[in-house]
């Protein structure tokens, strides 16, 4: 009984909007030069709007904070490198104004830490946009004879498998002067492998001078990612990210990498923290390293929103970067890591034009199997619809192994829509399209449900393949 939750974020004043119309115009250049005869399907698609996007592709920060407003002192410092200061003064102005990037950029997920209020406070401020995690180990106050505190691995536990924290980490333990493979670790590894959550490590380096302003243990060494190597042997299958990069430590990242192909990185920090030459010759030797599908998008936005904007750029002006690099860094590597399902974030591929002009959103676009199911088993879908303009709504429901129309029951919005005996099939596929009554659809989340109401003769399920709801204008 999963949840699936389309996204349709619009987003007209989007830089990257025009991503997907320098592609067409690539491949219509391609086409003047090429024999026109074998390229004919090309252009097709090309010219065919169906198969154009409007929207920009999807972004997901991998390391972001959930950070009260005033974590660094009230005013906020300024940006190390802009020298702006933050105008949040308040909790709940510092998650809008992060928002507002999430959708300025089309960031479709922002998966972060902090403390458990605060990061309880961002998840419960705007639901399913964010993964959360304890940032640890924590120091008490004063900085000069502070106390480490380290989760209690029970009390972990419970938080994991209720779903209250999808993330471990951001793991700091080298600011406390902690290694990597350090013991003290050990359980928190453990845990993470049983319950198969990724842990986001920071690695490599930190705020200039740090041993000398409030973290006296944290050393250079600590945040070697090679020092993961016996973890890794151990924990085989630890679902890990290093931090930042891990730089300074190129060689060292990359030898890791290259051995322990679970391992993946981001590139947070760093993409707005150093020089943009650095930065790029970085990246690049990671790319060069054929480790181009392990790299994901970060920021570590702590207070400062206007990083969201400065890490992208850092790969927009990456020259040495093909758009599908950069679709696999900002969004295809983390899909991967996480395990997500990427239908539910790529709303350029679900929302378009058919050749009468319908608008089509693709509301399911990996099966709904309910194979085998008892009966009472239901699959909720949502969808939010953008409705103004829209004269009349029909939805395309395409099924496999229905072997009674009273097998499956689909409501939407909580009233049933009766599926047509047409839907009937024990051997292949069918397609059915329903009128809707005038209504039924509203501006905002839709819900639609199905339900295996029926055994039919002992049939034990059945599978949604497809659902298009048509919007005619
Ligand atoms: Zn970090």
């Amino acid at each position: 009984m999963k949840n699936r939750t389309s996204y349709f974020i619009s987003n007209s004043t989007n830089q990257y909007g025009g991503v997907n119309m320098k592609k067409t115009i690539l491949i219509l250049s391609l086409v003047t030069f090429l024999l026109p005869f074998t390229v004919s399907c090309t252009i097709q698609q090309a010219l065919n709007p169906s198969s154009q996007s409007t929207e920009p592709f999807p972004i997901i920060d991998m390391h972001m904070h959930m950070y009260q407003w005033d974590k660094y002192g009230d005013p906020p410092p300024p940006n190390l490198i802009t020298n702006n200061t933050p105008g949040a003064r308040s909790d709940t102005e510092a998650i809008d104004a992060y928002i507002a990037e999430m959708d300025r950029y089309n960031i479709v997920l922002a998966v972060g830490s902090g403390e458990l209020e605060t990061v309880r406070k961002w998840k419960e401020h705007t639901p399913n946009r964010f993964f959360g995690g304890i940032e640890f180990p924590k120091h008490t106050e004063p900085v000069n004879k502070r106390i480490e505190e380290w989760p209690d691995i029970n009390e972990f536990r419970k938080l994991y498998e209720s779903d209250q924290l999808m993330l471990m980490g951001e793991i700091t333990a080298q600011y406390a002067g902690v290694a990597l493979n350090d013991p003290k670790l050990e359980p928190y590894y453990a845990l993470a492998e049983e319950l198969d959550i990724p842990v986001c490590l920071h690695t490599g380096f930190g705020p200039p001078m740090s041993p000398y302003m409030g973290d006296p243990n944290f050393r250079m060494r600590y945040g070697n990612p090679l020092l993961l190597e016996d973890v890794l042997v151990k924990h085989p299958r630890l679902r890990v990210y290093i931090a930042h990069g891990g730089y300074p430590f190129l060689e060292e990242t990359i030898a890791l990498m290259l051995m322990y192909q679970q391992v993946y990185v981001d590139i947070s920090a760093i993409n707005w923290l150093l020089t943009p030459e650095e930065f790029h010759a970085y990246l690049q030797r990671l790319v060069q390293a054929r480790l181009g599908e392990r790299i994901m998008f970060g920021t570590d936005q702590m207070i400062w929103p206007e990083t969201v904007g400065m890490s992208i750029d850092a790969i927009e002006s990456a020259t040495f970067l093909s758009e599908e690099q950069k679709q696999d860094i900002y969004f295809n590597n983390a899909v991967d890591f996480l395990k997500l399902d990427k239908g539910k974030y790529l709303p350029g591929s679900t929302e378009y034009y058919d050749e009468s002009g319908a608008r089509i959103v693709e509301v399911v676009t990996s099966e709904i199997r309910m194979r085998p199911a008892n009966p009472g088993d239901q699959e909720t879908v949502s969808v939010n619809l953008q409705l103004s303009g829209v004269t009349s709504t029909a939805i395309q429901v395409t099924g496999w192994d229905i072997d009674d129309v009273t097998e499956t029951v689909m409501l939407i919005n909580d009233q049933e829509v009766e599926l047509p005996a047409e839907i009937v099939a024990d051997v292949a596929p069918k397609t059915v399209t329903i009128e809707l009554e005038e209504g039924l659809l509203r501006e905002g989340e839709n819900t639609i449900i199905f339900i295996f109401a029926e055994a039919v003769g002992g049939t034990t399920g059945f599978s949604i393949l497809d659902v298009k709801i048509l919007l005619r204008e």
